[in-house]
């Protein structure tokens, strides 16, 4: 069976998010390392990698102050809206950048060109991790299964906001439901021993 041309979505790994942002999600950290595991893996395979971020103005009704949900965070041009320091950085990987505007924009498909992008790069199968899981990770998966990509959800690889407890929970079954498969990565040090017939999830 030949492996489906993949790309690996790393979601909203910036410092707002992290311990110490504006918006720090329970545990955003602990993403990094299953991340920059999968990222190593993934271009050293050739295959495209993709780090999304918040990149909001100032002003928008995405934030509390302006009528929305949420504090201020990840503005344009800010420390808070960097990706993580330890999050690995290369330069062939991509950057989609959304929620410039008023609204939420909580997948990275939306008012973005991802879908095109991968489209063009024949990929038929998305690896999707990164914070929030409730939230970007969630609307990001379930519009990627729109666009008719298949979707691999690293579960040990995202982290959820949990206003409601169990709203992390509740966002890997509807997932799941969707039609993604729910997957975990190995972890870091776990490495292929030659010969062996290790299983490889990716
Ligand atoms: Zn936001």
């Amino acid at each position: 069976m030949t492996q489906p041309n993949q790309a690996l979505i790393v979601v909203d790994v910036q410092n707002d998010f992290c311990s110490g942002g504006t918006l720090a999600v329970p545990h955003g950290d602990e993403v990094i390392e299953p991340l920059n595991k999968l990222i190593d893996e993934f271009l050293e395979r050739g295959a495209p990698v993709y780090k999304t971020r918040d990149w909001h103005p100032p002003t928008t009704k995405h934030f509390a102050a302006y009528g929305g949900t949420w504090p201020v965070h990840c503005v344009q041009n800010t420390r808070g809206a960097e990706f993580n320091p330890a999050l690995r950085d290369d330069p062939r990987i991509d950057v989609i950048s959304n929620g410039l505007g008023d609204s939420d924009c909580y997948s990275a498909f939306d008012e973005t060109d991802l879908a095109t992008r991968l489209q063009q790069q024949n990929v038929e199968e998305v690896v999707v991790g990164g914070l929030a899981t409730d939230y970007c990770v969630k609307h990001t998966v379930l519009d990627a299964l729109k666009y008719g990509f298949k979707v691999k959800a690293v579960e040990n690889a995202m982290r959820a906001v949990d206003l409601q407890p169990g709203d992390g929970e509740r966002a890997i079954d509807e997932m799941r439901d969707a039609g993604a498969e729910i997957v975990t990565a190995r972890p870091a040090g776990d490495s292929i021993k030659p010969g062996a017939q290790a299983p490889r999830t990716f």
